[in-house]
């Protein structure tokens, strides 16, 4: 069974629209496979422009949104629906990340409303899970990664679900130079599939693509990667420098 190789870069909160445009371009001009889906997550001001840079080139790359409303409009000021982000270039959506589930206190029954806003305006949710430090210490990971499957992922349809992307990141990984060795992520991923295989069945478990993200890079991208049920990887840090991203999709 083939899934879809992923590397998507999470640029979080960086970046002026000039130095955007720049990266995009430098990452476009280099050799990466074309059998790699490579996403870009810049600012929602930046979409647009770089989902325009892409567009002639191709070759596998897509813009991405950070995070979506509930909501397809109304009354929230500040906020952008996922109808929005699809309507100036996104296709895919980061759904549940750390930083928005730590800072912005998003839980379960909001995450699967943005799914379903996601899933309604065609776009790919790439719903973030992982345990954070005390989690992993007390040797509960399993568990909490299992619940947050259950409470968000596990309430859509077989069909729907076959269209969600997976991403792995333990929260103790993020930002923090730590990453779980090819050991400690390959268990989970492989415990991840396992649970999406007794809840729906093998078929949707082999399609669906499960990505590493925590502190990979570079140097680590391949031992990564070639682990069994790693199917690529949310990149924070590492995906606003062109080289190191560049290096990274060709990790495979
Ligand atoms: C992330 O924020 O999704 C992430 C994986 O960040 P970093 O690579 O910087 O740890």
């Amino acid at each position: 069974m083939s899934r879809k190789k992923i590397v998507a870069g999470n640029w979080k909160m960086n970046k002026t629209l000039q130095e955007a445009e720049a990266l995009v371009k430098e990452v476009l001009s280099s050799e990466t496979p074309g059998d790699v889906v490579k996403i870009f997550f810049p600012p929602f001001p930046y979409i647009n422009s770089v989902s325009n840079l892409i567009y002639d080139y191709q070759n596998g790359f897509h813009c991405g949104a950070q995070n979506c409303h509930y909501n397809d409009s109304g009354a929230f000021t500040g906020e952008v629906s996922a109808k929005a982000a699809a309507s100036v270039g996104a296709r895919y959506v980061l759904i549940g990340h750390s930083e928005r589930r730590i800072m912005h206190k998003e839980g379960p029954e909001f995450l699967k409303l943005k799914i379903s806003r996601c899933l309604e305006n065609n776009l790919v949710p790439v719903y973030c899970i992982g345990e954070m430090l005390p989690g992993r210490e007390a040797n509960k990971h399993f568990g909490i990664v299992e619940r947050q499957l259950e409470e968000v992922m596990f309430n859509f349809s077989v069909d729907d679900v076959r269209k969600i992307v997976v991403a792995y990141e333990p929260v103790w990984a993020i930002g923090t130079g730590k990453t779980a060795s090819p050991e400690e992520a390959g268990e989970m991923h492989s415990f991840i599939r396992n649970r999406i295989a007794h809840h729906y069945n093998e078929e949707i478990a082999n399609a669906i693509s499960i990505l590493y993200g925590g502190s990979c890079n570079a140097q680590n991208a391949k031992a990564l990667f070639a682990t069994k049920d790693i199917d690529g990887g949310l990149i924070g840090g590492a995906s606003l420098q062109a080289s190191d991203f560049v290096s990274i999709i060709n990790s495979f």
